[in-house]
């Protein structure tokens, strides 16, 4: 190749952009975005957008967007169903990376064992595991999330929390690298998990235990009606708080007295306190002001430090 053909090869490609750069290197099935508003992609239905939006469509696909992210510096976030996240006005600096796309999200019975990929829904998951005559993971079937977010969040509901049943994790660094561990080796906590705080989980293997169809589909039922008597239907992100040691979080809000609480478009909901609500045009500063206003009363009032379960991400947006 004469010179001159290479250094316009590499001015080529140095002027593409990211988005561009990126679509190199991976193959044509994957989607990369750039400047995706993420309102669009979370449960609250607030917040700026991603500098850059990836849907990988296989796992060498998510290793070469990691290894183009770290040879560059760029920081990296998973976002999965967005059931549990509140993203800042600003929006996210870098990369952020969503499984959604089929390979991640098989969900296959082996045995006693479901084996899901990350972007599964937990819904699909409870389900197959009814429609397989297993046990266990019907406290997943009302949770809005997928099976990486409920991974590092160890959700949970109805006294079960997601690493009950884990039998092991496929997990990737933020190289590249794989690595396998068991549920016991990762653990997790209430409410979070944190090996995942820098490791993207791409699989796991979950355990059921046989019992009739029947009655798995009636506590599914039992599971849903409690849920939907005692939540509310409008955009949220679930629990806002974990639940400190000496009462639950969503009855501390109550005895506040801050139920029906209100900043712009964001309200806690009247059917439970440990939720906030947002309405169309809501924005991500209207959500943290009302969250701030709450733990500086808990803490005033009750002397309680309130911990956020919902994970706040994100830059603020620039003042006008
Ligand atoms: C109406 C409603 C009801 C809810 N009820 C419950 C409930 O009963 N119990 C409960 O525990 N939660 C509940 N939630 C919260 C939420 O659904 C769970 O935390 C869920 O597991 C989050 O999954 P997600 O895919 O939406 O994760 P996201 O919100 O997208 O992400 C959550 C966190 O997980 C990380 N993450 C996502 N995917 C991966 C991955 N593959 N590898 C590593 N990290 C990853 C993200 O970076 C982020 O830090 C509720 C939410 C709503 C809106």
């Amino acid at each position: 190749m004469r010179m001159t053909e290479f250094t316009e090869q590499v001015s080529a490609v140095s002027e593409l952009s990211p988005a561009g750069e990126l679509r190199t290197v991976v193959s044509p099935q994957c989607v990369v975005q750039e400047n995706e508003p993420l309102s669009r992609r979370t449960t609250l239905r607030v917040g700026g957008s991603a500098d850059l939006w990836v849907e990988p469509a296989t796992e060498p696909d998510l290793i070469a967007m990691l290894q183009w992210a770290g040879d560059r510096g760029m920081p990296v976030m998973l976002l999965g169903r967005g059931s549990n996240l509140l993203v800042r006005d600003g929006g996210i600096r870098g990369m952020v990376i969503c499984l959604c796309q089929p390979h991640f999200a098989r969900v296959e019975v082996e045995g006693c064992r479901v084996r899901c990929g990350a972007g599964a829904r937990l819904k699909a998951v409870s389900n197959e595991a009814r429609n397989h005559e297993l046990a266990g993971l019907e406290f997943l079937e009302g949770i809005p999330g997928s099976v990486g977010g409920a991974l590092r969040m160890n959700a949970g509901a109805h006294a079960g929390s997601i690493f009950d049943a884990v039998v092991e994790v496929r997990l990737l660094d933020l190289h590249g690298r794989v690595q396998v561990m068991s549920g016991a080796g990762m653990e997790a906590g209430y409410r979070s998990c944190p090996m995942l705080r820098t490791h993207v989980a791409v699989e796991a293997v979950l355990e059921g235990r046989p019992e009739a169809r029947a009655a798995i589909e009636q506590r599914m039922k039992e599971f849903n009606h409690k849920r939907w008597s005692s939540q509310p239907a409008a955009p949220s992100a679930g629990c806002v708080f974990k639940n400190p040691d000496s009462i639950p979080a969503g009855r501390l809000v109550e005895e506040l007295g801050l139920k029906g609480a209100r900043v712009g478009g964001a309200r806690v909901s009247m059917e439970h306190g440990n939720f906030i609500v947002t309405e169309a045009g809501s924005t991500a500063a209207e959500v943290l002001t009302l969250i701030n206003r709450i733990r500086e009363k808990a803490r005033s009032e009750r002397g309680i430090e309130l911990e956020t379960e919902v994970q706040i991400v994100g830059e603020e947006a620039d003042q006008p």
